[in-house]
């Protein structure tokens, strides 16, 4: 067996698993070993019913004291179930697993597992595991990874089939010599591999993420490289020269630019108009008004009888812009343009040839920007929005469509500078660090459970003025896709409820999340937009970019499952207009660690001061738990947690860079070694 070869080349594996298989995208056993556990949890002794926590993830032993009843809500099927100990009742639930309601009976004894809520005057869980007493005994105490899963496939099969690998494990040549790996306290490629899915301790875990971090560190770094030497010293070839047409647009603006970002312009605009190609970084807080120093660019770019691209992460961010920028430049008379992913077939067609003639001179999209039908007409400027989401690759890809298009990046990901340096190698850095005068600050409060009467009380004022309220539920942890869909479509219909119960009022509560198409998440923000909504559940999605600036409350469930940067982003989501603004962290645990790093939000409103104080008080424990930015475009590397193995990558890159490549070139082959390419 070969890394290469299929994973019907594993013993049990079928034409049936296979193709379940190839739906998770791996199809080769390289595919299957580079498919890290989303997550690993333990399996600790049961606990009494009554001694339950909320928020966190627990096991009962109890016997099923009712029958399952079966209910059904926006054509999902749920199925109900009480059982109880001698402290307590639970009641448990699962989403779509209409078989269930047949296989419990009154009586019997099982340990669940689950997320523990409190809801309704009782103990909760939502799709808890369920085993026989025997069946948990053995996996109590060691460390089981949990694998995205799709029909048909289990974390157990993944974890079968890795097994079955086992051999080519072994097997591995590692790209690092055994000095480096002792040198920089790096685990071996074979020995990671191995742990990261099997592992034996929290010790040899941490360890072989590490090693995974250090990869894809190195991998980003040569990638880097490689596009800096091709591009940074690229001759300009289409210098830009229009400072007074920018200076009137920009005076027409309907407010005035603070000087971060008239410097931030200025800084463009001499690039543009200098010897060597543009390669820089806009780097601001979230709020600080990056996208109007990106449309200067634009303009700028169009002005000159040239094109510019923007491209966003997501679909809903690029008909954001794509509205924004059409109304700002409709009066010079320069024509915008959308391309997104889900647009038809014609409408595509269209659009490439619009702008291959030059008949639009500024478009905006997503992904769709890079495909190879797209050909531009005078491509002079790309700038990327929220760039963490796309790899080093896309980027080439689309700073290739030009002949050396100048390219300018938009990020709120604060970094401290020694990063930044690593990070960004290849661009120059401009930072705008100063908000646009009149925002009032933002007032934040971190409470619990015993605060949401007061909370919904709070949000109803709020709506009767109206305003607008933002409400973010986290991922749910467990081995379902599903239970994110589930999670926010529940707690909408619950907030519905208590809504029409406590207040009688006819109020617009809608829910999304990232599974709907991208077709019903551009209609709901629209609406959203447009007033039409007063309160939008919703999982993550709006996490990055979403500007509505009659929004005054962002309340954020579960609060203490998230990263602090992470709700810095989602904090500043409201603020962005002349309302008073408000933030309320709901934590599901009070215990003092949680609240403690939970109020450096209350205190400060600086990315930077919070990204360095999460970083400080991350326990041991939290290495893929809490993700520090869901705009980091790393599988398993943080820039924080493994900034260790950021500075390793830079200084090996440095120190045995060409040796490693010529390795790894000789080679030629596509193997583990090689590192996922980002
Ligand atoms: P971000 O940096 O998070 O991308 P945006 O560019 O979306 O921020 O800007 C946030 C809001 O602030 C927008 O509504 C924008 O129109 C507004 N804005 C930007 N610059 C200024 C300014 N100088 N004065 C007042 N409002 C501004
Ligand atoms: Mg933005």
């Amino acid at each position: 067996m070969e890394l290469n070869d299929s994973i019907k080349t594993i013993k049990g594996i079928g034409d049936k698993t296979a193709s379940a298989f190839a739906r998770l995208g791996i199809e080769t056993v390289n595919d299957l070993l580079l498919n890290y556990p989303r997550t690993y949890v333990t399996y600790e002794d049961p606990v009494d019913i009554s001694d339950l926590q909320a928020g966190s993830r627990q096991s009962v032993r109890a016997v099923v004291n009712s029958r399952a009843e079966i209910r059904k809500v926006h054509g999902l099927t749920i199925v109900i179930l009480y059982a109880k100990d001698f402290s307590g009742t639970i009641k448990l639930t699962w989403f779509n697993c209409p078989f269930l309601r047949n296989f419990f009976h009154i009586g019997q004894e099982f340990v669940f597992v689950g997320n523990v809520a409190y809801k309704g005057g009782m103990m909760t869980m939502t799709q808890p595991e369920y085993y026989t007493d025997d069946k948990y005994g053995e996996l109590t105490h060691v460390w089981q990874p949990v694998y995205t899963v799709t029909p048909g496939i289990t974390s157990k099969t993944i974890q079968k089939a890795v097994r079955g690998a086992e051999e080519v494990i072994d097997r591995l040549e590692d790209y690092l010599h055994d000095n480096v790996l002792d040198e920089y306290h790096i685990m071996g490629i074979q020995k990671a591999i191995h742990s990261i899915h099997f592992p034996q301790d929290e010790q040899k875990l941490k360890g072989a993420v590490k090693r995974m971090a250090f990869d894809e560190f190195y991998s980003f770094i040569s990638n880097l490289h490689r596009i800096k030497d091709d591009n940074v010293y690229a001759e300009n070839t289409c210098i830009i020269n229009c400072d007074e047409e920018v200076r009137t647009f920009i005076e027409n603006l309907r407010f005035k630019l603070t000087g971060a970002q008239m410097n931030a312009v200025r800084d463009m605009l001499d690039d543009m108009r200098s010897e060597h190609v543009m390669n820089r970084l806009v780097q601001g807080d979230v709020g600080s008004g990056k996208t109007i120093v990106a449309a200067a660019g634009l303009y700028a770019v169009a002005a000159s009888g040239y094109q510019g691209v923007i491209m966003a992460p997501t679909e809903v961010l690029a008909v954001q812009h794509y509205k924004e920028l059409s109304s700002l430049f409709e009066p010079y008379g320069i024509s915008v343009g959308l391309l997104t992913g889900s647009m038809t077939a014609k409408e595509k067609r269209e659009m490439y040839s619009r702008i291959k003639n030059m008949d639009v001179q500024v478009v905006v999209g997503t992904h769709a920007l890079i495909q190879d039908k797209v050909e531009y007409g005078r491509l002079a400027l790309v700038v990327t929005d929220e760039q963490h989401r796309f790899g080093v690759k896309q980027r080439e890809r689309l700073a290739s469509k030009g002949e050396a298009p100048h390219t300018l990046v938009m990020s709120a990901t604060p970094i401290p500078r020694t990063l930044a340096i690593i990070m960004y190698g290849d661009l120059d850095i401009s930072v705008i660090d100063e908000l646009p005068a009149g925002r009032i600050p933002i007032k934040n409060c971190v409470v619990d459970e015993s605060y949401r009467k007061t909370a919904l009380g709070f949000i109803m004022k709020e709506v009767s003025q109206g305003h607008q309220i933002y409400i973010v539920c986290p991922m749910v942890e467990a081995s379902e896709v599903l239970d994110d869909v589930a999670n926010v479509t529940e707690y909408t219909e619950e907030l519905k409820k208590s809504i029409r119960d406590g207040y009688g009022a006819d109020t617009s509560v809608v829910c999304l999340h990232g599974k709907m198409k991208a077709e019903e998440k551009n209609r709901i923000l629209q609406d959203f937009a447009d007033g039409k909504i007063s309160i939008l559940v919703s999982t993550t999605v709006i996490e990055v970019g979403i500007n509505n600036p009659n929004a005054t409350v962002m309340m954020v469930e579960n609060a203490e499952r998230f990263g602090l940067a992470q709700l810095h982003q989602l904090r500043g989501r409201v603020g962005r207009g002349n309302l008073q603004s408000y933030c309320i962290f709901m934590s599901g645990k009070k215990d003092k660690d949680t609240m403690e790093r939970l109020n450096v939000l209350e205190k400060s409103n600086d990315g930077f001061y919070i990204a360095g104080e999460d970083l400080k008080m991350r326990g041991p424990g939290d290495f893929f738990g809490i993700r520090q930015s869901g705009e980091l475009m790393f599988k398993v590397g943080d820039i924080y947690n493994h900034a260790d193995m950021l500075r390793a990558a830079q200084d090996v890159y440095d120190r045995y860079g060409q040796e490693i490549d010529a390795k790894l070139i000789n080679k030629g082959d596509d193997r583990l070694y090689t590192m996922p390419v980002l």
